[in-house]
């Protein structure tokens, strides 16, 4: 593979397809996957995002991106290669959801306070960690994408309607919807 190509690298927003696809298993982690990683991890700062799956710049494999430490200005970007969650726990957590993939939408989801996770790193060892807090969260939501599930989909289905309305809309003008400007982005997931 020789890099995501401009148009694969803009996000691609709902309704742009490859949002609905599951990601196929990355087979061996190479110097292709590498280079997919940093340019994931690129375009994830770029957007300002904590977290990027490789099928939002449209490369419909098994990798996601993270940085929690990005909202403190701070770089310490981790890789997870075909992760999978192993446990949740009952107990549950909400938070304020953001997507890059759903732009200036926020929605408070309930996810699993704690998972644990399997994942190989760039070198492609295997890993296996708990996570909770923002992790855990981040984590549910970004491997939700590379099973063609968006934070919408975890909303009441009122809710969900009134998001879909305001995209339809706004895809038929030609505009980026503009919606829920009272609100900070505070939880800009990826
Ligand atoms: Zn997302």
């Amino acid at each position: 593979m020789g890099g995501a190509d401009a148009e694969q690298q803009r996000h691609r927003r709902l309704g742009e397809g490859h949002h609905d696809e599951d990601a196929t298993p990355v087979e061996a982690v190479d110097a292709a996957t590498r280079k997919l990683i940093d340019d994931m991890v690129e375009s994830m700062y770029a957007a300002d995002g904590i977290g990027l799956a490789a099928v939002q710049i449209g490369a419909p494999q098994r990798i996601i991106v993270m940085d929690l430490d990005q909202r403190e200005g701070k770089r310490n970007p981790r890789h997870f290669i075909n992760p999978v969650i192993t446990w949740r726990s009952e107990e549950l957590a909400i938070f304020e959801e953001g997507c890059l993939s759903v732009p200036e939408i926020w929605e408070e989801v309930e996810r699993a306070a704690k998972i644990k996770a399997e994942y190989l790193d760039r070198e492609g060892k295997r890993h296996e960690f708990e996570a909770e807090g923002l992790l855990a969260t981040c984590l549910q939501h970004e491997i939700d994408h590379l099973n063609g599930v968006l934070f919408i989909d975890h909303i009441s289905k009122l809710k969900r309607a009134m998001v879909m309305k305001k995209f339809t809309k706004a895809a038929k003008k030609g505009v980026s919807p503009a919606l829920a400007k009272d609100k900070e982005p505070s939880h800009h997931i990826g």
